[in-house]
């Protein structure tokens, strides 16, 4: 295969979610020459809860982008949360859901707007951490060669290099359904959980739904045979979650083992993720994103890479109590007689659960 060598970039980043578009937007907007890249072709769908809570909503017009989300978002302020059939009813504040589809792409023309350079449907692999060396596969064959002074690995649970997994991860499954599975409810978005795992819906602008699943590996039954069993007490049908065709995704609950390599950066779930349960992802993904990109132009203006050694320190001052926290809930929601204990007490212990949902959003 050809390998074609290509102009060096100020800095190349590997991945177009709301991380690694979100960075290369601000470096792009600093004036820095940046390539962002995507092994996806876009648009394209991902497998996720769609909910964006109030703090990322926050950075998304920080971002610039609050008339893009006007157009295709869609107000959420209830949640209900079911436990083994008993379900409360909470609020939620300045919360939104979009699909990743339109989320994304939003946020990669953001990026090309600002004048970042953008290829999707390729495959980016490091070459080299020091003397910054990308390989960009395509999907028909061609391969090239980018050099850069810095990478920004924004690749999702799959970037960071070596990666730490904890015991018992759990892993994700979604799907989009082309029905508002909640159009008989008061709600916006539905989350219920059960020993096996959690699943949620959460309904679209467009009138379809999106439902996301987080499983442990170990559950007995088939993976629709266990979403069926958790989206019962909305009402969901077998049938119909038999119906769909569900995405998987890779474990969760890992972490890189280094959050710079080199002249390379770790951000988003790249650098370090715990659970979807208290959706936060998005949101940190973006904080992390713009934390990086400063750094990062500081770095590159006054042309000190080791500048970029403090990424660790400030990646664990931003987010290091806050996911210690949301590690703390997802790991309660696996002991069989909390859950018990949270069926029977469900309406009771609403006002503490309404404190958790507005400490999150
Ligand atoms: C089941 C589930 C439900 C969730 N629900 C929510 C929710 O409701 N709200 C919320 O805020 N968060 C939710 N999350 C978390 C959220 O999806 C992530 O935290 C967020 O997507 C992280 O953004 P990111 O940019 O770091 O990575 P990603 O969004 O994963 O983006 C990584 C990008 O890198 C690309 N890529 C990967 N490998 C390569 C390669 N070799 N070369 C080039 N490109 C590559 C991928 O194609 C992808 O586009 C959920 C997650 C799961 C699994």
């Amino acid at each position: 295969m050809k390998t074609v060598s290509h102009p060096c970039y100020d800095a190349i980043v590997l991945g177009a979610g709301p991380a690694g578009s979100a960075a290369a937007r601000q470096l792009a907007l600093a004036g820095y020459s940046v390539l962002l890249i995507d092994r996806a072709a876009f648009p394209r769908d991902k497998v996720c809860g769609c909910t964006l809570n109030a703090h990322a909503v926050q950075m998304l017009h920080q971002l610039g982008l609050s008339d893009s989300l006007a157009q295709r978002a869609r107000p959420a302020s209830n949640l209900a949360l079911c436990f083994r059939h008993r379900r409360v009813s909470l609020a939620l504040h300045g919360s939104v859901t979009i699909s990743r589809r339109e989320l994304d792409s939003a946020l990669a023309n953001a990026a090309v707007a600002a004048g970042a350079d953008f290829r999707c449907g390729c495959r980016a692999r490091i070459i080299s951490h020091a003397s910054p060396d990308v390989e960009l596969a395509e999907s028909r064959g061609k391969r090239y060669r980018v050099r850069a002074r810095l990478i920004i690995d924004a690749r999702g649970l799959v970037g960071g290099g070596r990666r730490r997994i904890a015991p018992m991860p759990r892993f994700g499954a979604g799907a989009l359904v082309d029905a508002d599975l909640l159009a008989h409810r008061q709600e916006d978005v539905l989350l219920s959980v059960a020993e096996a795992g959690y699943a949620g819906i959460a309904r679209l602008r467009d009138g379809r739904s999106v439902v996301a699943a987080a499983l442990l590996p170990g559950a007995a039954g088939s993976v629709a045979g266990n979403i069926a069993a958790l989206l019962a007490p909305a009402g969901v049908h077998r049938e119909f979650v038999d119906a769909v065709s569900w995405q998987g995704t890779p474990a969760f609950a890992s972490y890189a083992e280094s959050l710079i390599n080199g002249n390379t950066l770790a951000v988003g779930d790249a650098a370090a993720y715990v659970e979807p349960f208290t959706g936060e992802g998005i949101a940190w993904a973006l904080e992390s994103a713009l934390a990086a990109a400063e750094l990062v132009c500081d770095s590159l203006r006054k042309n000190q890479p080791s500048l970029l050694q403090q990424w660790p320190t400030v990646h664990s001052h931003l987010f290091r109590k806050r996911m210690r926290r949301c590690r703390w809930v997802a790991q309660s929601l696996r002991k069989t007689w909390l859950l018990s204990a949270l069926a029977q007490t469900l309406p009771v212990s609403r006002l503490l659960m309404q404190k958790l949902v507005d400490e999150i959003s």
